[in-house]
């Protein structure tokens, strides 16, 4: 394609990327959406959506987000395919490029790149990836109702996805590495309280298994206990949760962010430390993530471009 020009370039394709892109389109202002590694976004990864509204019956991740395409399209949004790899964000307008060679002029840009989920790099847990293994526990937690899971980390997020878990399932075992938590003291006060939550402390996973879909996992224990060294526990589910990181390496050195990596806003509106560079998503977002929220945001981001745009 080569040379683009548009007034608002948004940089991802997911809930929050479309959603700007409709905004925009539909307020008369021309809007370029870059899909990015994964058009769509991470809902693809997902067969179905049982907390999006609008959607009492559910729908499949990838339905969804063909949906938001469509309707950011109906307005006049471009979709493009293609990653940005470098922004020069020191004068307006802003100049970027994508991996396919690409060069993008806009006036002002939208950062939507999300972020990903960390895993603990068995095989297994890519094997069983949406057939039991899970990064999130309130957009899949209700899949395993009444039934035994398992979450790993030790933090904040995995004591938090462990409480969540215990309201809806039949047993939660929290398996930690380490000797002890890293979670705040009040979530792990909580967590004792709850009856049917048990702490494996020095635990690893070494395997899941099942034949369709997760049946259980291998575990080892580093100290010496009373139990064996290696156990298998029956679960149907399993939870990483040993955190997650934000898409925004090729902003870093322009944009603030946090230590973690998420685009930081003084907490009103979507606007970053450079005037013109507004944010949504997941990529700003290190506490709810999910796709309502993203969506919100995306608006949100819209709207603020628009009154920069007419100021
Ligand atoms: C398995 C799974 C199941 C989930 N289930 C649910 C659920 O049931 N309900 C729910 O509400 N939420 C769910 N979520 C969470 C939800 O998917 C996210 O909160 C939401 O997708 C975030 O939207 P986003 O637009 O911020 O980012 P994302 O969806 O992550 O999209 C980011 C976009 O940025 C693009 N991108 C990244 N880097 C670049 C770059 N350099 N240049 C250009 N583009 C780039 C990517 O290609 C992608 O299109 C789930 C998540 C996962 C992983």
């Amino acid at each position: 394609m080569g040379l683009i020009t548009t007034k608002c370039l948004i940089i991802g394709s997911g809930p929050a990327g479309y959603t700007a892109g409709m905004y925009l389109s539909r307020a008369g202002i021309d809007a370029t959406i870059i899909s990015g590694p994964q058009p769509g976004g991470q809902l693809t990864d997902t067969h179905e959506i049982e907390n999006y509204p609008g959607f009492p019956d559910s729908i499949g991740g990838y339905d969804l987000m063909e949906l938001m395409k469509k309707q950011a399209e109906k307005f006049g949004a471009k979709n493009v395919l293609g990653q940005i790899t470098e922004a020069d964000f020191s004068k307006r307008p802003f100049h970027l490029k994508a991996d396919n060679s690409d060069e993008y002029v806009a006036d002002t840009v939208i950062i939507a790149t999300g972020a990903t989920a960390k895993y603990t790099g068995l095989e297994s847990e890519k094997k069983y990836l949406g057939q039991g293994v899970s990064a999130c526990a309130v957009c899949d937690g209700f899949f395993y109702r009444k039934k035994d899971v398992i979450v790993v980390g030790g933090g904040d997020t995995a004591v938090g996805d462990a409480l969540y878990l215990s309201n809806i399932c039949n047993k939660v075992y929290v398996a930690v590495r380490k000797p002890y938590l890293r979670a705040t003291q009040i979530l792990q006060d909580r967590m004792k309280a709850a009856k049917n939550i048990e702490l494996l402390t020095e635990t690893v996973v070494t395997e899941i298994y099942g034949n369709d879909g997760v049946e259980g996992v291998t575990v080892k224990f580093r100290k010496d206990t009373p139990e064996e060294k290696v156990r298998q526990i029956p679960v149907a589910g399993y939870f990483a949760a040993v955190g997650r990181k934000p898409q925004t390496d090729v902003f870093s050195s322009q944009i603030e962010t946090d230590e973690a990596g998420y685009i930081l806003t003084n907490g009103k509106d979507t606007k970053t430390n450079i005037e013109g560079v507004f944010v949504a998503g997941d990529c700003a977002d290190p506490v709810y993530r999910q796709a309502v929220v993203a969506a919100g945001t995306g608006a949100k981001a819209a709207l603020d471009v628009e009154k920069f745009l007419n100021s």
